[in-house]
């Protein structure tokens, strides 16, 4: 077991997660228009070539934020979407929490602090999602082991045994009645 550290671009905010090990998260590319979205608006460089979103799934309570709190900011780009945090101070995406039924939060590689072996940390991308949004198929040095079901499956099975450990809280998105400690805003 060993900790990720979780940095903005500027440094203001850090945080970790707990405990990593090349089981226990989901690590995948997200290739849907929302995550694209997120990146375009705050004109970030963290999409890959094909646009894709490179993403580590965790269970909240693995997660802190220890230095900068004040500078979460977050985003809702349609009503019914996940909620996206970014940080004030350098516009860093950070990654995305889907309520407080779901004990899940994406981080995304922007947000992971580059001073370390993140591969060695959280392993290789283990699956792509939502590639029928690209025109063409991904390259051969693109692909990886899990097909896109068997990916949904394993975070399906993921998220229920966080449920069973209780692993949704605490959340350091979320307050104590599992809403976003900051008023996620529209663009
Ligand atoms: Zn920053
Ligand atoms: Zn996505």
């Amino acid at each position: 077991m060993t900790e990720l550290a979780l940095e903005c671009r500027c440094g203001k905010v850090k945080g970790r997660v707990h405990s990593v090990n090349l089981k226990q998260g989901n690590h995948l590319v997200c290739y849907c228009q929302s995550c694209q979205n997120f990146a375009n608006y705050l004109q970030s460089d963290v999409l890959n070539e094909f646009g894709g979103s490179d993403i580590f799934q965790i269970a909240p309570a693995f997660i802190s934020i220890d230095l900068g709190v004040d500078q979460l900011k977050s985003l809702k780009l349609t009503d019914k979407g996940v909620c996206r945090w970014y940080t004030d101070c350098c516009k860093t995406p950070i990654g995305n929490t889907a309520g407080a039924k779901i004990p899940m939060v994406g981080i995304l590689r922007s947000f992971i602090a580059k001073d370390q072996d993140i591969n060695a940390k959280i392993g290789p991308i283990m699956g792509n999602v939502y590639v029928k949004n690209l025109d063409s198929p991904l390259p051969q040095s693109m692909s990886a082991p899990l097909s896109e079901k068997r990916l949904i499956f394993r975070m399906i099975r993921k998220i229920l045994l966080w449920k069973i450990l209780a692993k949704g809280t605490p959340n350091p998105f979320m307050n104590s009645q599992g809403k976003p400690i900051v008023k996620p805003h529209k663009i």
